[in-house]
């Protein structure tokens, strides 16, 4: 193996610019050479490479977003997108690719896996919902913004006597909900995860105004419901007048904790190093602080379950 390529796809997060100065440097240090391929799979199928040296990644690893920009491909699912990236990839000599993203990332890299290019998939999304990985890059960056501006919110809650609703992104997973709920002593979370009820929501909320606590606070995944529906049912049923905060992109954004970069460079390194070994098709993860390598297509094709332990510490707590 001689030229390695690396890519960033799907939604940007905090962690990615670590990952890739990690697969650079790392490529470098075993005398490979490094390539760029800008936004992602498109860039792959139009041939947007750029070789990339050890100051080129230089001053990135706090900087958040991505340095070769990330895009949704709607063309790389269609056999004529797959094989123009594979021509693109043979045609400047590339040998092996690293796929940072999420598990959207990962099935077109499966694609690309199966047609006999060698690659490796990096885990890179806030969202957490990849399988086979204790924690993506980005997740706990985007934990922590959420945190500090739920953390604002709860003192003007707690000031003005007040119902808050705070909505959270993950569209089908409810991992960033149920880590800021638990971080921040929220009374309530939903998520995609689990059904709804407002009746239980309603006597969580019933019991401690009873117990006199004044002031409440649910954290609620988009996916599950906006805050702006459940404020109305809420209205609706039972009387309460919440407010509501819509944290929106914000949480994708700004410098990767030092958890984050850490993750990042143990991943993007790993993923390098896993290459020359003749690795092909897999995913790196930790799982148990451990790199571990598990097959692409685990990460769809099995589904991360939230923590039951930390749903009850929100019940639990919250009395
Ligand atoms: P995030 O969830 O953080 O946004 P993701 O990697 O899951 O990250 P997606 O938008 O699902 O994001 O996927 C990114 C890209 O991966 C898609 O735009 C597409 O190019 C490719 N991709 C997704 N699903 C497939 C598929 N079934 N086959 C081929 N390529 C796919």
């Amino acid at each position: 193996m001689k030229r390695v390529a690396v890519l960033t796809s799907g939604g940007d997060a905090p962690g990615m610019n670590a990952a890739i100065r990690a697969v650079v440097r790392t490529a470098i240090y075993h005398r490979l050479e490094a390539i760029g391929v800008m936004r992602g799979f498109e860039g792959l199928i139009d041939g947007e490479f750029a070789p990339l040296n050890r100051s080129s990644v230089g001053g990135i690893i706090h900087r958040g977003g991505t340095i070769l920009k990330t895009a949704r491909s709607e063309r790389f699912k269609t056999e004529d997108g797959l094989n123009r990236a594979l021509y693109q990839l043979k045609n400047s000599g590339i040998d092996g690719l690293v796929v940072i993203g999420g598990d959207g990332s990962f099935r077109g890299a499966q694609n690309l896996h199966l047609k006999g290019f060698p690659v490796i998939g990096v885990p890179g999304t806030i969202d957490n919902d990849v399988a086979g990985t204790d924690e993506t890059i980005g997740f706990d960056t985007a934990v922590n913004t959420a945190l500090e501006a739920v953390k604002k919110l709860r003192d003007t809650a707690s000031s003005h006597d007040r119902l808050f609703i705070v909505e959270v992104m993950g569209r089908e997973a409810g991992f960033i909900a149920l880590e800021v709920a638990v971080a921040s002593g929220a009374e309530y979370v939903v998520v995609p995860e689990l059904s709804f009820s407002l009746g239980r929501l309603c006597d969580k909320l019933h019991d401690t105004r009873s117990r006199g606590k004044t002031h409440s606070l649910i954290i609620v995944a988009e996916g599950a419901m906006s805050a702006a529906d459940l404020k109305n049912k809420l209205q609706d049923t039972a009387g309460y007048d919440a407010r509501i905060t819509v944290l929106g992109y914000i949480q994708r954004g700004g410098s990767p904790t030092s958890f984050d970069a850490i993750l990042a460079s143990r991943m993007g390194s790993f993923a390098v190093e896993s290459l020359l070994e003749g690795h092909k098709g897999m995913m790196i993860g930790t799982v148990a602080h451990q790199m571990t390598l598990s097959p692409l297509s685990a990460s769809w094709q099995t589904r991360k379950i939230l923590s039951p332990e930390k749903l009850e510490l929100v019940e639990k707590l919250s009395i």
